[in-house]
This record gives C-alpha cells, structure tokens and sequence, in this order.
C-alpha cells in the first residue's frame, strides 16, 4: 500500500510550455524522440505560442526531459523560456504512447511556419560522407533540422505541396520516413534521396554535360583549371573560382566588372580557414551555426590566398560549405574557393537555370546546376564580429525571415517598405513583424521586381491584404514611389528615427529616456537637408533632434559621396586650411579642379547641407591618406577603420568641441568638427603616423557621442545607422558610455544599416512615431 502510493505521488503529469525559435526546426521530432526514450507517454504540439508538450511519468524522466529540452535541442532552435506546470486535465491522449498530435486550434499567424534556410546538420553530414547510408554522396540530403525553408515556399502553410518540392514524387523509404514520428525525417518537406529528389548536372560552354558524381568531380576539375564556375545553391547562384590562384580571381573581378569590393572565400573547414585567418571561439561557433553566415575575419599575413581575393583589406570574408553540395564540391576540390553572389552589379541574384545561362553567359566557364527550383532569392548573410557581440551586415540566409515580436497589436496587416540601399520589406500583423531577408539596392529593375515579388510573397502569409503602408519620408526612393502609388493608407516614418526604433524594436525596450544616435551616409532630414549625423532625443513617446553634427556642404553632392577627396577639401578648407590649391594638391587634385570645387562651396553651387557622420569618415580617410574613392558603399571609412585597428591603444586625444547650436537652427547641441579636420591635417603634415591619427579620429567620434550623452541628461543610448558597421567605432562607444554609466542598446539581431529600416518604420507606426522634431 504504502508502495503503491509512493509510486502514485512520484508519477508527474505535466504541461511543459517551450516559448523561443522552436517550429520549423525539427523540434517536435526531437522531443519525440526523447521522450520514447525515457519511456514518457503523451504528446507534443506546435501552436501560436510556440510548443506545449504533455509528459506523463516518473518525476525524475519528467525532469530528465526539461534538461534535454535546454541541453540537446536541434541547433537551429532557441528555447527562450520553459514553463512547466501539473496538470489535471482530462486525458487527452496523455495515458498513450507519446506522439506527436496536429497543432491546436487557434493557431498563430502562419509566419511562425516559415522559417529561415539551414545549413546541413552534423548528423546529414555523417550520412552524406557515409558509404553505407543510402544518401551517400546525395547532394540534396536534408531533415527536420537542416535544408531549405524561406527559399524553397510558394505559398502556406509550409507543406511539400506549396514548395518548389512538389514536383518531386518521394520513393517509398522517403514517403516512410515523412509518415514516421521517430525519425529524423518526419514531416521534412524537401525529404529527397538519390531515387526521387532532385539531380545536380554540370554543363560546359562546349555543350558537355555531366551528372551526379561525376558533376561534381568535373566541377572540382573546372575550379583546379583555373575556370569559373557558377553553382547553384540554396538561395540562388554562386560564381566560384579558386581563391588561391590570382589570374583566377583578377579574370573573375574582370568579368564581373568588379573593382575593389572584396569577394567572400568558402573554406573546405574550419582547419583550413584558420590557416588563413585567425579564428576565435565565438567566431567558430557562428561559422558552424545553422545561420551559417560569411564572417569577416582577420586575415593572416601568411594566408595563401590571391591578392585579388580583397585588395588592401586586413579582413576575409569567410564562410564554411553550408548546402550538402557545397560539402561535396569543397571536399573534392580540397581547397578554399572565391563564392561570390552570381548578379552582375546592382542585380538580384540568379536563381533559375536559364536565367543564369543567360545573364552569366559571358562570365562563368562551366555551370553547376540542379533541378529542386529557387521559388525566392536569398543572399548569404554577413556578420563581423565585434568586442561586444556580432554585428549583422546582411540579414538573408539563416536569419530571415524568423519573426520579430512587436510591442503591441497591429490592426489589420502593414507592409514596410525600407528604404533604397540595402533594402528589406517588413510585414506587421499581429505582435509579430516579419521582415524579408536583405533584397538589395532598389536602383535596378530587375531588384525592384524582387522588391515587389517579395512583398507580395509576405503579404501571402497573412491571407489578408494590406490595410496600410509605412515607408520613408525620403520622396524619391524606390520603396517610398511603390508606396505612394499602392492606393493604400501610407504613412512616412523619418529615416534616422526608423534607425533608432529599430534597435528599440529588438530590445523590447520604449521610446522613453532614451538618447538615439543614428549616424549613416545620408537620409532625408526633417527640414529637407541630408542628414546623417543625428541625436535624437526620445522622451514620453515623442522625439525630438537634440544634437547634430555640424552641418557642411558637398561639393557636387553624389559626386562627393563617390569621392571622398571632396568632402576632405570642404571640410579641411571650411576648417581654415588657408590654400585651397596646396590642399587640392594634397588631396591629387588638379590646381584647375580644386579651384572648382571652392567655387562650388563659395557660390553654393550643386553643393547640398548635410551633417552625416559618413562623409565626416569618408574626409578623414582621404586627409590621411586611407583612400580617395568610395567605388563600393563605405569603401573609405574601411580603410579607415583597417588603419586604426590595433592602434586604438596609442590614441592619442583629437578635439571635437561640443557646443551650443543657433537659435533656430533645429538642434540643441553640436560636434564641431573644425578642430578635428585642423588637427587631423596638421598631423599629417606634420608626418605623424597616419594609423595612430585614424585611431585617434575614431576615439574623437566615440567621446564626441558621449559628449552628447552627457549633454542630454538620459540614462540610456541606442545607436544605429550604417556607422555602426564600423567595429572600431562601436566598441569605442560603447565602452567608453558604459564606463560613464549609461546603458547602451547595440544593433545585433539586426544589421545597424539601412537593413533595419522596415523594420524602425513598422514600430514607428506602432506607436505614432513617425516624425522628428527640430524646433
Ligand atoms: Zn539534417
Ligand atoms: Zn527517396
């Protein structure tokens, strides 16, 4: 008796509620299986609060499942929190086996189905490298917890017969292991083997064609020929060339006409790419994520790579093979490759097989193609990191579209159109906001289209149409056009405001004692000049330009963003650099070029206001000699930051006054960076080491926001904008508010860049928030 009962009360029957990234990621398979082996009975569910799961047992199995849920989930989920509570409900279905049951009804929006591309998971790998498994060498092998996902869905839910999978009939082993709740493979939309899934095909210029093994063994032959080589991926094409043979890689930059922006490298694995860069801990374990992101990393001074991988840049940008292909075609090759996004500048990337024979005809040698369709394109993901944490460069492959959580109800369904460059579309409904992986720059059709396709895309998910646009309130971008022209409601959030709710937005925090610094290349400011270089104070929900850069002019306007020189010239000359012809002739212009330039900052012809703290980069990167041209976005600033990088410690002090601003001129309080320019000028001429100047440029930023900070009486700061890209700039900050006492809320999940926009304008309308005022 006494026996009976003390079985009886150490038997639980609880409701264990896992909230974080937990569907879509093989996770219910996962649980399924831990719980069959310990012997649990009852059930695991998907529903809109993520997944509840019934454990009936022994207390001590019940709680060895809580420990397996936090310690061996799939890499690709992230359990946030997990509730556990008893539960005396009626049973239902909690006495059976345990198995996996439909998702409850009420059901969330089905965006928390969709869920970003995964990188092959270790156990994928173990089979597809083993001669025994039936997927041996199969370059399409997938489960629950790795394969394609965002790239590979027409429409939702996310079911096979909505992915670009649905030609593919599965075999009777694949249809059995879809059917089978103990495997890996249950419910695994692109499940696939060498009798039923897709075929990867090489084909030459000449007309050869190759298949299966023996595509790959080609490819591999191709790539130690010298020869380019475009393959098709997970989210579209790659042009790959090997990374270790200069004519190569120069004929790849001369093909693609593409001058001096570095190209990323894929390394076989981690052993061969820390011969070439130095890897650290955090860095390892982002590269082997399921994100799987190309990471910039500091590249040895011994690294066998060819100098036209990324010409004058102390960094690579690295990544290991993510796709089963790619671990295919590395492992036979068996040396690091240049992969680059197969466009041609300014254009989407290629994703159908005779899209790219076209568009890349003049480019690639040979093509590496395969039958399972690309229904959207999705970039590789870029992330360097910093002191603090990684910072997001491209939010694509891996990330996106895993849903943010907003701070409140959205009626009705909003699509967030971004801004130009670097360019997302966001779709709020609900608390949830999904935004799009990185689409790109909206200057060409061809991405206009994939901007207008992608939104229609998300705008799907929701089975409802949209009931209002948010987009810049820059008149002329791309995004803003669309939105104007959609017929539908539209409000315009304020560029370097949207900058600073983003960061809001992914730390859940209010628009509330709070200093913004959003400092980019440009945006349209409130009172119709490019600002750039902004403090913007948010107090009770409203916000208002506290502090600014400055203002200068640029000599040509876009001309000026192209070269840097100019911008130096202004700025030196506006400093009280007396001869503008000695400084023209400092800076290589010609005597006749620089006396034009002064007469466009005299006459104030073609030459625009701004206070963007980009072009205050771009001008000390030319003052020292860093670089003179921009030929790809933040070029100068790089160089700039690659200068200072490991000098930081001999910074010495550089003035950058904080005054008051005029009456009326639409700020409290501003840096001037006369002194600065002055100082960086004179030092050069001096011949002071131009790296210990740089450094000492960053430094003079980073005390010049918390100047700022000081000045504005907040006990907390969130930065944002595309300055924060820069590593050197953001750990200065930081470090240097957090010793003052502030908080400070860095960009992480989301790229500081115009990336984020979308997503800074969903929260805007949210709240109201839309406008920033300067009086
Ligand atoms: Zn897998
Ligand atoms: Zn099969």
């Amino acid at each position: 008796m006494v026996a009976r009962k003390h079985a009886k009360r150490a038997n639980s029957d609880v409701l264990l509620r896992v909230r974080g990234t937990v569907q879509g990621v093989g996770f219910r398979p996962f649980v399924h299986r831990v719980a069959t082996r310990l012997g649990l009975r009852g059930w695991v569910r998907n529903d809109s609060e993520g997944v509840l799961i019934r454990a009936v047992g022994p207390a001590s199995t019940v709680t060895a499942l809580e420990r397996a849920l936090r310690t061996e989930a799939p890499r690709a989920a992230r359990v946030e929190r997990l509730e556990v509570s008893p539960t005396t409900a009626p049973d239902d279905g909690a006495a059976s086996p345990f198995a996996i049951v439909p998702s409850g009804c009420g059901d969330g929006p089905a965006s928390a189905a969709i869920t970003p591309d995964l990188a092959i998971c270790p156990e994928c790998r173990r089979e597809l490298l083993d001669p025994a498994d039936r997927r041996h060498l199969y370059p399409f092998i997938n489960c629950t917890q790795c394969g394609p996902r965002y790239s590979i869905v027409e429409r939702l839910p996310y079911d096979r017969p909505n992915t670009t999978m649905r030609a593919f009939r599965m075999c009777p082993k694949c249809g059995a292991e879809y059917a089978d709740q103990g495997s890996r493979r249950f419910h695994a939309q692109p499940n696939a083997c060498p009798v039923c899934g897709p075929r990867v095909v090489l084909r030459g210029a000449d007309g050869s064609s190759l298949s299966g093994a023996e595509a790959i063994a080609g490819a591999a032959r191709a790539l130690s020929a010298g020869r380019i080589l475009a393959a098709k991926g997970i989210g579209g094409y790659h042009l790959m060339v090997d990374a270790q043979n200069e004519a190569a890689v120069s004929e790849l930059r001369r093909r693609k006409h593409r001058d001096e922006k570095p190209f990323a490298v894929m390394f076989p694995d981690l052993d061969a790419l820390r011969l070439a860069a130095e890897v650290l801990e955090g860095e390892a374990s982002l590269l082997g994520s399921a994100a799987a992101p190309i990471v910039l990393l500091r590249r040895r001074a011994q690294a066998q790579l060819a100098p036209s991988v990324a010409p004058m840049n102390p960094w690579v940008g690295a990544f290991l093979p993510y796709a089963p292909l790619h671990v295919l075609l590395l492992g036979a090759f068996g040396r690091p490759v240049v992969a680059t996004s197969a466009n041609l500048a300014e254009e989407p990337l290629c994703t159908r097989v005779s899209e790219a024979h076209e568009r890349l005809a003049e480019i690639a040698d040979a093509f590496l193609d395969h039958d399972r369709p690309i229904a959207h394109p999705v970039d590789d993901s870029v992330v360097r990191p910093s002191k603090g944490g990684p910072i997001v460069l491209r939010r694509a492959r891996g990330y996106a579209p895993s849903p943010l959580r907003l701070p409140g109800t959205v009626a009705g369904s909003w699509l967030c159109v971004g801004a130009q460059m670097k360019n997302t579309v966001g779709v709020a409904s609900g608390d949830q906001l999904v935004l799009s992986p990185h689409i790109g720059d909206l200057d060409g059709p061809s991405t206009r289209a994939v901007f207008k396709r992608t939104a229609a895309m998300l705008g799907k998910i929701h089975g409802s149409k949209f009931t209002q646009v948010v987009c810049d309130r820059h008149p002329d971008y791309a995004s803003t056009l669309y939105a104007r022209a959609s017929g539908l409601p539209c409000v315009a959030v304020q560029h370097h405001l949207a900058h600073v709710l983003a960061c809001l937005l992914e730390h859940g925090r209010r628009a509330d004692g709070v200093l913004g610094v959003a400092w980019d290349g440009t945006g349209y400011g409130e009172d119709g000049t490019i600002w750039g270089g902004e403090f913007i104070l948010l107090q009770k929900g409203a916000a208002r330009r506290f502090g600014r850069l400055r203002p200068f002019r640029l000599p040509g306007g876009e001309a000026a963003i192209r070269d840097a020189r100019r911008t130096a010239l202004a700025l030196a000359h506006a400093a009280g650099d007396p001869a503008l012809w000695t400084l023209g002739r400092r800076l290589q212009f010609s005597e006749a070029e620089a006396g034009l330039l002064g007469t466009m900052l005299t006459r104030r012809i073609n030459s625009p206001v701004t206070t963007s703290a980009g072009r205050l980069f771009d001008a000390a990167g030319a003052l020292l000699g860093a670089g003179a041209r921009n030929t790809f976005e933040g070029q100068v600033p790089l160089a700039l930051e690659a200068a200072a990088a490991g000098h930081a410690g001999a910074a010495a002090s550089l003035p950058f006054p904080l005054r008051s601003a005029a009456q009326g001129s639409g700020a409290d309080v501003e840096l001037d960076w006369a002194p600065l320019v002055a100082a960086l000028d004179a030092g050069r001429l001096a011949g002071r080491d131009t790296r210990e100047l740089a450094a000492s440029f960053h430094r003079a930023m980073a005390e010049g926001i918390l100047a700022v900070a000081n000045a504005a009486g907040v006990g907390t700061v969130a930065l944002g904008g595309g300055c924060f890209q820069n590593a050197l700039l953001t750990d200065l900050a930081t470090s240097l508010l957090e010793e003052a006492g502030f908080e400070v809320l860095v960009p992480r999940e989301l790229p500081p860049n115009d990336g984020a926009i979308a997503a800074g304008q969903a929260l805007g309308a949210l709240w109201n928030l839309t406008t920033v005022s300067i009086t």
